[in-house]
């Protein structure tokens, strides 16, 4: 009775739904991607800015566009005290070039590049591959309009993935045009769409008229069919587009970087010119996209910056996990147990615990009076590699054995935190 009130108790808080704890030894894989990011950027010039996760709601819907699938239904928006509208980023481009813009980093030597990382929300329905916490690597390139950037960039994201240890994945690029060539392709997807309007949900027939782009990307089944066969923008761009494409490919092919075109990759963003990107695994199902991006040519200015071209992509952490998972990872143990009998081992080990860390060494010890053998289990249980017990006896003559958790091989030492340090350096 008093035992199911108290697990009654217990369970009374759990995280929120579609946001989860990352545990440890699973935040062992995170720190590793999240190294080998920081280490390939920096190789390329990238720097780390560290953005704010809630920005006032315009940020979002002056961007990625109103009519989209992330700010109709995905944004986690709210009102704050002050009355003012706002929302925890869905993404970090947008944030992103609002800090560009708000610390003038144009003056910056061009190309301005820069790296983040962290936790964008989506007001999602949960399932595998998407949560509505889930964690972006993103990088931002900004000041260049040569496609030799664009190359650049998705070979850097190639590199990054393979790095990582992704198999079995396949780059796909396009050109969606841009601002002047864009009329035309409109004026004939909606050529395409207008009898078929009936068969379409609420939400397209809305962006029929605003932006008829946005129904190339809803996810509703009966919309995916009936899009079929539309035209695709690629057979629209104007002549500096194409150009421009034609030297990303160009480019892809000298630095050896495997993609395919794939005319129909649509992005749920407006901001979007010419390239744009995706990274799909077929082993993660239907939310298969590993990395996303794209350049965006007039996001500086809707932030009323100066004229800035820019291209960048984010790539989704759990995604990428998830595929990697299977990758065995070094096993850390401790380097040494301190295992103590009585109150004055006790207060001798706190001491040389600390001697020895402050030396470099991982140590843990004992904190309470319980017997030997159990401190042995415990040593046991957390891998230490060595195990020191400290008693009376090893108190008066100075001197401690220290055993190979592994070999079982013992050592005697003086009761010294430099002498113990050589003993175990020497097995190293
Ligand atoms: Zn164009
Ligand atoms: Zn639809």
């Amino acid at each position: 009775m008093i035992r199911n009130e108290r697990k009654k108790l217990l369970m009374r808080f759990k995280s929120l739904k579609g946001i989860q704890d990352i545990l440890p030894p699973e935040t062992h894989i995170w720190q590793r991607i999240e190294h080998i990011s920081r280490d390939i950027f920096k190789k390329y010039g990238y720097k780390e800015i560290r953005l704010p996760i809630i920005e006032a709601t315009d940020v979002f819907i002056r961007s990625i566009g109103e009519t989209t699938d992330i700010v109709e239904k995905e944004m986690y928006t709210f009102t704050d005290k002050g009355s003012r509208s706002v929302t925890l980023r869905p993404e970090g481009t947008a944030p992103f070039v609002r800090a560009f813009v708000e610390h003038h980093l144009y003056n910056e030597p061009s190309p301005q590049k820069y790296y983040y990382l962290g936790p964008m929300y989506r007001y999602e329905r949960p399932q595998a591959g998407r949560q509505r916490q889930f964690h972006q690597i993103g990088v931002e390139a900004l000041g260049v309009e040569d496609s030799k950037l664009d190359a650049e960039v998705i070979s850097m994201l190639s590199t990054l993935l393979k790095t990582i240890g992704l198999k079995d994945v396949q780059l796909e690029i396009t050109s969606i045009g841009c601002i002047k060539c864009r009329p035309d392709y409109r004026a004939a997807l909606k050529e395409f769409l207008r009898d078929k309007l009936n068969n379409f949900c609420d939400d397209c027939k809305r962006r029929y008229d605003i932006n008829p782009l946005r129904i190339l990307d809803c996810k509703v089944p009966t919309c995916i069919e009936n899009r079929k066969g539309a035209p695709s923008v690629i057979n629209f761009l104007c002549d500096d587009c194409k150009k421009h494409f034609e030297g990303v490919q160009r480019y892809l092919n000298l630095l050896k970087v495997p993609h395919i075109i794939n005319p129909n990759l649509v992005r749920g963003l407006d901001y979007y010119t010419r390239t744009t990107f995706e990274v799909k695994s077929s082993s993660l199902g239907a939310q298969n996209a590993v990395a996303a991006g794209g350049r965006y040519n007039k996001l500086v200015e809707e932030f009323d910056g100066p004229p800035t071209p820019g291209i960048g992509f984010a790539i989704g952490v759990e995604r990428v996990i998830s595929l990697v998972k299977e990758t065995p990872h070094e096993h850390e143990s401790p380097d040494l147990f301190l295992c103590t009998l009585g109150h004055e081992a006790s207060e001798k080990s706190i001491v040389l615990a600390e001697q020895l860390r402050n030396r470099g060494l991982w140590v843990e010890m004992n904190y309470d009076e319980s017997s030997l053998r159990s401190q042995m289990r415990k040593a046991d249980r957390i891998h230490a590699k060595n195990v020191i017990v400290l008693g009376e006896d090893e108190l008066k003559k100075g001197k401690v054995v220290m055993k190979d958790m592994q070999g079982k091989k013992e050592t005697k030492v003086e009761l010294d935190a430099e002498e113990i340090l050589k003993v175990l350096q020497k097995k190293k």
